[in-house]
């Protein structure tokens, strides 16, 4: 990680870690976690807390974990265990030996349980879910005491012990916490601590368990367990925080972390929700989670996006209290701002058209040197072949333009980027109309530089016919094409809103030395953007991905509207 990120912004979270920390608090102490569930891919959301959480480790000199809260065995597995990992490690945080899981912790839970139950805190219930709800009541109406509230503490004992052994079935009856049926806070009406689950295989305790806690239940005691000083969440779990308490006030711990939340991370034009990615990933509408188009750390991985981008994008959003939709533009700028600083220059003709330099000799091949970076010499240089055919942009051609077009044109002069000037002398068209080659002349005095007086305005890439190397390029553009695709109450379905131009796939030729680029390489295709090495690519059919224009494309299109 580069210095200028360790001087992060502060922000309400670091400046109650400074009270606590001048207080004395935690022994002086800071001790944080990121605790996914294995239940999907991580997302840039899920970054801002990575980023969050590690980060005050960081900077605090303390600590942070990483635990699986694995209590849901139903939708989790192994594949995500795994993928998580790797997109932390990818991040550049590092958990040290401190991977956890919620699991490791379910016989402690149910000894927790079973102290609340010996308290009166706690009683089993055999109403099913349906009638749960209904003796919930609402945010106007207080609950109704469940008949099995007054249940003894032997009996309560007995009958947990029992459900633990596998005695009864599915939904038949749960362990309930005991706390206010009439709360204000509808989580504190004797919120539910455990629930029977039959028959499924936990990734990481098999079969050992038919009984699960509820999150509500395992956080807190996770936390504690682990010796969490600061425990960071998002809003939603503000209503959630007395029972984070009263469950920690009510066991034999003596460790109480504080619950901080914090507002989630929104982008336009995407979604976040992981039961929604799992959606457009388990109905094939992407090409996994790791489609370039998803706001999936694998994804942006595999669109060209940096861990330091990501970790700049993180730290300028910031962190409030506040919900909020960031613009796709503050995280496309921050990857822009990397790769124009790190990425090799190279020259790529995505729809390309014959050129044919008439004056050049046929079997004729210049290996001009052209720099790799303009501003960094220690990037070093590649060789570009000059050849009699060449091809150039189509868009960088036009019979007849005004002045303002700095391109070529009939008659006119170009400069080709790193090579010659070269002239429009005839355009060649098929039957029906179309350009299909342009015949020049190139002018040999202007290699590299144009000669004294000599004007030629216009500077366009190129790349020889014979020796560049025929590339698949998948150009992307937002995945959906409306800014809040999963808040639209006007449609049916979130998918409805997908972009269906999301992926567009051109044939182009690109640069020779570009043949030896290899997965995760990054370039800027000049005047084109940003571009990586799919790993699917190989040498045999080279594959790139656009991971950014070069400027703001809802900008550019705001531009063309004018
Ligand atoms: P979803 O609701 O889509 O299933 P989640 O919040 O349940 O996502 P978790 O795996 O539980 O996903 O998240 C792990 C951590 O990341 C939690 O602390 C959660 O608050 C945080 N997190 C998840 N999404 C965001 C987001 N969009 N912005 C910031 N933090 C997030
Ligand atoms: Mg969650």
């Amino acid at each position: 990680m580069s210095n200028n990120e360790t001087t992060a912004p502060t922000h309400f979270i670091r400046q109650i870690i400074e009270r606590d920390l001048a207080a004395g608090k935690n022994q002086g102490r800071v001790h944080t976690r990121f605790p996914p569930e294995p239940n999907g891919y991580l997302h840039i959301g899920h970054a801002k807390s990575i980023c969050l959480n590690f980060g005050i480790a960081r900077d605090y000199h303390g600590l942070c974990n990483l635990r699986f809260d694995d209590t849901n065995p139903h939708k989790e597995n192994e594949d995500y265990v795994n993928a998580i990992q790797e997109d932390v490690r990818w991040l550049g945080f590092d958990w040290e030996e401190r991977l956890y899981y919620a699991s490791d912790y379910f016989e402690k839970l149910y000894g927790y349980a079973v102290e609340l139950i010996e308290a009166g805190k706690a009683y089993v219930c055999d109403l099913n879910a349906q009638q749960i709800r209904e003796y919930r009541g609402t945010l106007t109406e207080p609950g109704r005491e469940s008949p099995y509230r007054t249940r003894s503490v032997e009996e309560n004992l007995e009958l947990f012990r029992r459900i633990r052994a596998g005695e009864f079935p599915d939904g038949s009856r749960v362990l309930r916490a005991r706390i206010d049926m009439a709360s204000p806070n509808i989580n504190m009406r004797d919120p539910t601590l455990y629930r029977i689950r039959h028959g499924v295989i936990h990734h990481q305790t098999g079969e050992e368990w038919c009984i699960y806690p509820m999150y509500d239940y395992t956080h807190p005691i996770s936390d504690a367990l682990e010796g969490v000083t600061h425990s960071l969440c998002t809003l939603e779990f503000e209503d959630h925080r007395p029972l984070y308490d009263w469950v920690l006030d009510n066991i034999s711990i003596d460790c109480h972390p504080q619950q901080i939340e914090f507002s989630r991370l929104n982008l336009e034009y995407t979604v976040m929700s992981k039961r929604k990615l799992t959606q457009l990933v388990d109905e094939g509408l992407m090409a996994g989670w790791d489609d370039p188009r998803l706001p999936t750390i694998a994804g942006l991985r595999r669109r060209g996006y940096t861990p330091a981008a990501i970790r700049t994008f993180c730290e300028r959003i910031g962190v409030t209290k506040s919900a909020n939709s960031v613009e796709m533009g503050m995280l496309e700028a921050c990857i822009r701002e990397d790769l124009d600083q790190h990425a090799r220059r190279a020259l790529a003709v995505l729809d390309p058209l014959k050129v044919v330099i008439e004056n050049y000799p046929e079997d004729r091949v210049e290996m001009l040197d052209a720099p790799y970076h303009p501003k960094d010499e220690a990037m070093g240089s590649r060789q570009l072949a000059f050849t009699r055919e060449l091809y150039i942009d189509r868009a960088d051609f036009r019979e007849a333009a005004n002045k303002k077009y700095k391109r070529l044109v009939s008659g006119g002069e170009v400069r080709l980027r790193n090579a010659y000037v070269i002239k429009c002398e005839q355009v060649i068209k098929n039957d029906s109309g179309e350009i299909v080659e342009l015949r020049c002349s190139y002018d040999p005095q202007t290699l590299g530089a144009n000669p004294v007086g000599r004007k030629v305005r216009g500077v366009i890439h190129w790349a020889s016919a014979s020796h560049g190397v025929r590339a698949e390029v998948r150009l992307y553009d937002r995945l959906f094409n409306h800014p809040a695709p999963d808040s639209d109450k006007s449609v049916g379905s979130f998918l409805e809103h997908l972009n269906p131009d999301s992926l567009r796939v051109v044939e182009a030729v690109v640069e020779p030395s570009l043949g030896q680029a290899v997965a995760g390489d990054r370039f800027q295709f000049e005047r084109e953007g940003y571009f990586c090495v799919d790993p699917a690519s190989s040498r045999e059919r080279m594959i790139f991905n656009r991971t950014v224009g070069l400027r703001d494309t809802w900008a550019k299109i705001a531009e063309q509207d004018d």
